[in-house]
């Protein structure tokens, strides 16, 4: 771990500041970062070694504590007095988002082991609005701390700046510190928050009063705000790094965060059900698996694994909630599967994440895909600000468009024919314009809509 002399943790020795003795909460989380710090060099077949390690204590433990998974273990062929193998593992059904909706208090560990600490309960809307209740552990959370702490240092963020946050539920506040994890172990800078529901003017007057060297919100948010602020001119000066979650990431918004402000995007990929999934390399734009918190499978239609390049569902194992295992859990988005990283870290790579799998198009064949996203990137050279596609039927396609001007009949039909090939059939194109696109539930926003996908159960 690289930490530079103004982040010296906080010592809890008076009269000592360096080299800082840290209270037992801050030691135990440096211990943690210690072994992050090593692990994520390993080859990928070491870190995959010890990942069955700890999925056979989790399997175990379900085995014994949660029958809805012992029925399931026991189906597979799995015996908790031998080493779990990929074969056993694989041979476990997928566990569906409807099955947890459903499955209610049967996923709930009924002796959790005291180590672990309290359970808390959360419940996430998703982007469908259909409600999913789960819950983790104090350690769960602790693991989820020690991964918002890696993310930090992987991007050598210096915690002396100010970090703004623009998300749901967030209210309008001003805080000292960063809060938990980073306050835990240093002295940092103030936070502000600001709840989405603010208008774009609105956030872009608090932003330029804050003045923030970090910025944290939803993609398409971000996208809003930069567009604004290159269409007006507005520069926000201290800002060193745009920091996304929550929504598929959009390519496009790279491009535009770098002409805006003249700052990266930093992406993580993570669900309130299961915590971080993968986080930015800190020299590419691809992700890394979180192999330390959660085994990633990226499926093909067959079950077998894809290979790199391939489209896949994204199948999770969060590896240390004991209070509600989530074991092969099909979270409904896709992803593509990456080469091993130059950076030398043996994470897995994800390439790209793609959104939810329910916003797959469908052909008049029935065959459905993701459209190719090289449509995102003409939204660069066009005046638009916001698109949505609207799958309404097997042949019709509503393309719902926010844009500085009318379109000329030439961009119009540029735009048909990047359209036409992105979603690989000649779909009459109906193009509504609005003054802005609402966010769904839970306050994400998607850049696809189907209504006609094959009905998959979530
Ligand atoms: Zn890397």
């Amino acid at each position: 771990m690289k930490i530079a002399p103004s982040a010296v943790p906080r010592s809890s020795v008076s009269g000592i500041v360096w080299p800082a003795l840290p209270d037992p909460g801050a030691a135990s989380m440096l211990a943690m970062q210690y072994q992050l710090e090593q692990s994520q060099w390993w080859t990928a077949d070491q870190l995959r070694a010890q990942q069955f390690r700890q999925l056979h204590a989790l399997l175990t433990h379900a085995w014994k504590s949660i029958p809805f998974y012992q029925e399931r273990l026991k189906a597979a062929g799995f015996d908790p007095r031998t080493a779990v193998t990929p074969e056993t593992f694989s041979r476990l059904p997928l566990l569906h988002r409807h099955e947890v909706q459903t499955a209610g208090e049967a996923l709930l560990c009924r002796q959790l082991p005291q180590e672990h600490g309290q359970k808390y309960e959360g419940k996430t809307s998703g982007s469908t609005g259909q409600p999913l209740r789960y819950s983790g552990t104090q350690y769960s959370l602790f693991i989820g701390q020690a991964l918002t702490l890696r993310d930090h240092l992987w991007h050598r963020r210096d915690f002396q700046g100010k970090l703004a946050v623009i998300r749901t539920h967030a209210g309008s506040t001003t805080i000292t510190n960063w809060g938990s994890p980073v306050s835990l172990l240093f002295d940092t800078g103030p936070a502000a928050t600001l709840d989405i529901g603010a208008s774009i003017n609105t956030q872009v007057a608090w932003l330029q009063e804050q003045e923030p060297d970090y910025l944290l919100s939803y993609p398409s948010n971000i996208l809003s705000l930069a567009n604004h602020c290159l269409e007006h001119g507005i520069k926000l000066h201290r800002l060193r790094e745009v920091r996304t979650l929550g929504e598929a990431h959009n390519p496009a918004l790279r491009a535009v965060c770098r002409k805006a402000w003249g700052v990266p995007v930093v992406d993580v990929y993570s669900a309130n059900e299961i915590g971080y999934i993968a986080l930015q390399c800190p020299e590419h734009e691809h992700y890394h698996v979180q192999s330390e918190s959660v085994l990633v499978e990226i499926l093909k239609e067959d079950g077998t694994s894809c290979q790199q390049g391939e489209i896949g569902k994204m199948v999770v194992t969060s590896l240390q909630n004991y209070a509600m295992p989530l074991i092969r859990y099909d979270i409904g988005d896709l992803a593509i599967a990456g080469e091993p990283c130059s950076c030398g870290r043996g994470l897995p790579v994800i390439k790209c994440i793609l959104g939810r799998q329910r916003n797959l198009i469908t052909l008049p064949d029935g065959s459905q895909h993701y459209p190719i996203t090289g449509y995102l990137s003409w939204m660069e050279f066009l005046p638009i600000r916001q698109m949505q596609i609207v799958q309404k039927s097997l042949q019709e396609v509503e393309i719902k468009l926010v844009t500085e001007r009318p379109l000329t009949p030439e961009e119009q039909e540029k735009l048909n024919r990047v359209l036409h090939d992105s979603l690989g059939y000649p779909f009459h194109l109906n193009y509504t314009y609005h003054q802005n696109i609402p966010r769904g539930a839970g306050g994400k926003f998607e850049d696809i809509i189907s209504e006609v996908s094959r009905e998959v159960p979530r």
